[in-house]
């Protein structure tokens, strides 16, 4: 049901039937320099196993690739080469080795443009497959988003402020009270970024800023509040920490707050793993008795696809989303 599904969002055709988990082997000939591909299936090989193993064939010079042949080197002195040769085992050890040695050594199919890919071509996807990585290569995947989030024209703008608002609403519930007193105490009642003192009754000299934006379904926590002065907060805005902070900002703040360093310095935003999308929608669906329903919905899936975050959803929920 999924494939069906996805499909259908995209408008992009899927390749029916391609087995888009099945690891595959990827391998230059050793003789004649042909690549050549080989289906692995979903249970890896190990190095070891696959030195023992394997027999494969060059489908262009059919030179077979095993520890018990010799190695086509011509200008290699003939001890080096003899199969069996110490030598040349060592060199089909490393061979095998190379090709298996993790779930990154392997290629997978792309069930969209149907090409063999090497793995760092895939995003990953937790839990499919044994290289768990989505089922479209990162270039198709790049169509697909485009369809689902194309160019930004001023119409984009305004979806994008939608987006805002459907996040916010997401995340409501997930919010924390941010005491302002504890706020000026951890931030010496001065501003983040220009060092600026700031007078905590003047509540409209200073913001709170989101460290990790809503947009990116990062609740408002103690951990994730950072104090600054309104100018500050206004060129901060939704942008990413890394963006907006410097290296030595970043370090300062997560001591400050506690937060995840390795998370404030990505270069690019990322959708927090943590968010609990069910929990979400349930409260989505709460809300407003006034509003329009269906657009409520329409721009709920909207947000949920181009997060890809559809996966995360309750059969339940997708059904009552209509996916
Ligand atoms: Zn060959
Ligand atoms: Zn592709």
């Amino acid at each position: 049901m999924p494939r069906r599904v996805t499909k259908n969002i995209t408008g992009i055709p899927r390749i029916e039937k391609l087995p888009f988990h099945d690891a595959w082997v990827a391998f230059a000939c050793v003789r004649c320099g042909m690549l050549n591909f080989v289906r692995i299936g979903t249970e890896l090989l190990s190095p070891e196993e696959a030195y023992q193993t394997t027999r494969w064939k060059c489908k262009k010079c059919n030179y077979i690739h095993s520890r018990k042949s010799a190695l086509p080197f011509k200008n290699w002195p003939e001890e080096f080469v003899k199969a069996n040769s110490v030598h040349a085992q060592r060199f089909w050890q490393a061979f095998f080795r190379i090709l298996t040695e993790g779930p990154e050594s392997y290629w997978k199919q792309c069930n969209t443009c149907g090409r063999t890919l090497q793995f760092s071509a895939f995003s990953r996807h937790a839990g499919w497959g044994p290289l768990e990585r989505q089922m479209e290569c990162r270039s198709c995947k790049g169509v697909i988003n485009a369809r689902l989030n194309p160019l930004r024209t001023k119409e984009q703008l305004h979806e994008s402020s939608i987006k805002r608002r459907i996040a916010d609403m997401l995340l409501e519930g997930e919010n924390e009270k941010i005491p302002f007193n504890d706020l000026f105490k951890r931030f010496n009642s001065r501003c983040f970024k220009t060092g600026k003192p700031l007078d905590i009754k003047d509540r409209k000299s200073w913001a709170i800023d989101h460290i990790l934006p809503s947009k990116h379904l990062y609740p408002l926590t103690v951990q994730n509040a950072a104090l600054l002065s309104k100018d500050a907060n206004d060129n901060k805005s939704e942008k990413w920490p890394s963006e907006f902070y410097t290296n030595s900002e970043l370090i300062k703040l997560a001591k400050i707050t506690g937060a995840n360093l390795s998370l404030l310095s990505r270069k690019t935003p990322i959708i927090n793993p943590n968010i609990n999308v069910n929990a979400c929608v349930a409260r989505f669906l709460k809300v407003r008795e006034r509003s329009n329903l269906s657009k409520r919905l329409k721009e709920l899936r909207d947000l949920l696809m181009s997060y890809d975050l559809i996966d995360k959803l309750s059969e339940k929920n997708k059904q009552i989303l209509g996916l």
